[in-house]
């Protein structure tokens, strides 16, 4: 049986007795909107920008920009944390993943390397929290994401914030906010592969279209 986190995050929040330092990883600007609309009440947020890997380089900019552009029009005091373009990283757990579907082992790896870049950073610099804003997507298997997060929770000794964020029509609000705001959105998740994937799946479409 599926475990709702949401309804654990949401339990997680009623208990909170002041307002914690919430460390969270965001895949991109967009996806980024409802989720702090809905944490920001709560938590002492920072946003951390760690997202290796995001392919090419000038689409990792373009993302990072996103994110600091929907901060400032949202108008959240937000510190945001970048610590720049590691490709390497991302390269060393694929290997050998290349041609898995996204939602395959490798998105896997991908959940895990970029939640435990976040706790490690969290533990060092005493956040009460991390967690991740990856669960919005409907793309993302949120129990694989939530259990990562729990076992990264004890083996640093961190509290994991549980989520599902696409819940309670979290990535609808996500696209409405994009629209408010006139994001960029983009049309791929963001390793090379799922740009190929994406971009085969279009000829594909246009070719049975014509
Ligand atoms: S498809 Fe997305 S989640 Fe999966 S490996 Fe690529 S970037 Fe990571």
């Amino acid at each position: 049986m599926k475990t709702n986190y949401n309804l654990i995050m949401e339990e997680i929040i009623n208990n909170l007795k002041d307002k914690p330092k919430l460390l969270l990883h965001a895949c991109c600007g967009v996806c980024s909107s409802s989720v702090l609309e809905r944490l920001y009440p709560f938590f002492d947020i920072t946003v951390l920008y760690y997202n290796p890997n995001i392919y090419p380089i000038e689409e990792y900019n373009k993302r990072l920009n996103v994110q600091k552009e929907i901060i400032e029009k949202m108008n959240f005091k937000i510190n945001l944390l970048e610590i720049g373009y590691n490709n390497e990283d991302f390269e060393k757990i694929s290997k050998g993943l290349e041609n898995e579907k996204e939602g395959g082992i490798r998105c896997t790896k991908c959940f895990h390397l970029r939640l435990e870049k976040t706790v490690q950073i969290a533990k060092k610099n005493h956040f009460d929290y991390f967690t991740t804003t990856l669960s919005v997507s409907p793309y993302k298997d949120s129990q694989r994401l939530n259990k990562i997060g729990e076992v990264l929770s004890k083996e640093y000794n961190v509290k994991y914030l549980y989520s599902d964020f696409k819940k309670k029509e979290g990535y609808k609000r996500s696209n409405e906010l994009a629209k408010k705001y006139d994001l960029y959105r983009q049309h791929y998740c963001g390793c090379e592969y799922s740009l190929n994937e994406a971009n085969e799946y279009i000829k594909e479409t246009k070719h049975q279209n014509n």
